[in-house]
């Protein structure tokens, strides 16, 4: 037995399928996850010491490559002061009005603890202001695991919600009215049929969760348009892509201003945080200044704003983005002429330091329905056969790639030249 498969084994003997978040188990592609041991830079290392070049970087949050000497001094210096007080303090003062110089349709900002928290919260927030309890999400977009969002639809353009889980109420579910992402016309007809009955739309708005799919042209300004004339709620679901796609996140990139947003990953740091904020009419109904309930007794939480501050301290610095945006598409566009060359069908996608790789006939994936037909068994080969040359993927077809400030050419160079060597194996069997 390898390392890592002692351990485990060990771990599904105390904990579910031995992981805390599912797609940690390698349940995307088989065989036995990697057990990370430490981090730093653009690497990971695992149990037995092995580097990895990392594109998942936790799942987002490691904009600036592992263990940043600035943000981990900055939480050593937090963390001397005391872990956590249930009580004011300045630092979520300064957070707030770092997110709010940010991004400029942000006017009041309430930190949770996950992107879960902050996308529940706004979903209660829009249904507390709009006194509406329907909501309007896409197929392929995650927004956490709160019950309101945690359905997904059925065959045909508009679907009344069935949930995506056991133990998601149906009642509840039934509220969740499911559209296809980059459809607008569907949003169109939705809103025409019932459009004063509806809360809020929640949409990634670049689709992060089902690989990574951009928005059309036209499908933000849809939604923005249908949401003005209805009287609903924009909220751009930005955990991933906030500080992530660009310093004003994709609100930035695509120039809506959404009503509500949500944030998480990058504004952590790597600690656990979330948030959610946007225009000051709708905030103010939040609790203690208005009716609706919201809370946590580690919300703020002051080792974790010291992560967060200091990473967005970092991104703010002149050239960041244009930087890491350069260094994803010289990794896309390496990858794309290497396949090529191997003469595998495949294509990518990428937005700012967000990415995504296809192993796809088409030239362009812009919908959940090409994402489907993307040819998974090739994906699942390509992605242990990286692992054993040391490269890190997100171990998943449905999940987004990131790149870090950290990740040097040299890195980048060395990636596409092992994927060159995988491409080509492939076409073996
Ligand atoms: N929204 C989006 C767009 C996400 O990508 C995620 C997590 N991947 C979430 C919400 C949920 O965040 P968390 O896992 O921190 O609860």
């Amino acid at each position: 037995m390898t390392e890592a498969a002692t351990l485990f084994s060990e771990a599904k003997r105390v904990i579910p399928g031995g992981v805390n978040s599912p797609v940690r188990s390698f349940s995307g592609v088989g065989g036995t996850p990697v057990f990370i041991d430490r981090a730093q830079g653009a690497y990971i290392y695992d149990s037995e010491g092995k580097a990895y070049i990392d594109y998942v970087g936790s799942w987002g949050p490691m904009i600036l490559g592992h263990a940043h000497p600035a943000v981990i001094a900055a939480v050593k210096a937090a963390a001397e002061k005391g872990l956590s007080f249930g009580a004011p303090t300045e630092i979520e003062t300064r957070m707030a009005e770092k997110v709010i110089e940010l991004l400029p349709s942000v006017e009041l900002i309430r930190m949770v603890s996950s992107g879960t928290e902050a996308t529940m919260s706004a979903i209660r927030l829009a249904r507390g202001y709009t006194g509406r309890d329907k909501i309007v999400k896409f197929e392929g977009c995650y927004h956490g695991h709160s019950d309101s969002l945690l359905v997904k639809a059925g065959s045909g353009a508009l679907t009344f919600g069935v949930p995506s889980s056991p133990g998601v109420p149906n009642a509840v579910a039934e509220n969740t009215i499911t559209l296809t992402y980059n459809d607008s016309e569907a949003v169109a007809e939705l809103f025409g049929q019932i459009g004063e009955q509806i809360a809020c739309i929640i949409v990634e708005p670049v689709a992060g969760n089902m690989n990574c799919i951009p928005p059309v042209p036209g499908f933000l300004e849809t939604l923005r348009k249908v949401c003005d004339q209805y009287g609903s709620v924009l909220i751009f679901d930005e955990v991933m892509t906030g500080f992530r796609v660009g310093l004003q996140g994709a609100q930035g990139v695509y120039n809506i201003k959404p009503d509500l947003t949500t944030l998480g990953k990058v504004i952590g740091g790597g600690m656990p945080v979330g948030a959610f904020g946007g225009s000051r009419k709708i905030m103010e109904i939040l609790a203690p200044a208005g009716p609706v309930y919201q809370a946590g007794t580690l919300s703020g939480n002051p080792v974790a704003m010291a992560a967060g501050l200091a990473t967005l301290e970092l991104v703010q610095q002149p050239g960041f983005f244009e930087a890491l945006g350069a260094k994803t598409r010289r990794l896309t566009s390496g990858l794309q002429a290497v396949a090529d060359q191997a003469g595998i069908g495949f294509t990518t996608n990428a937005v700012g330091g967000m990415f995504g790789l296809f192993f796809s006939a088409k030239d362009k994936v812009t919908s959940f329905a090409d994402v489907m037909q993307c040819d998974q068994e090739r994906f699942k080969r390509f992605f242990h056969a990286m692992l054993a040359e040391g490269v890190y993927l997100a171990p998943s077809a449905f999940e987004a790639g990131f790149v870090s400030a950290a990740h040097s050419e040299q890195d980048l160079n060395s990636t596409i030249e092992k994927a060159a060597l995988c491409f080509k194996a492939l076409l073996k069997t």
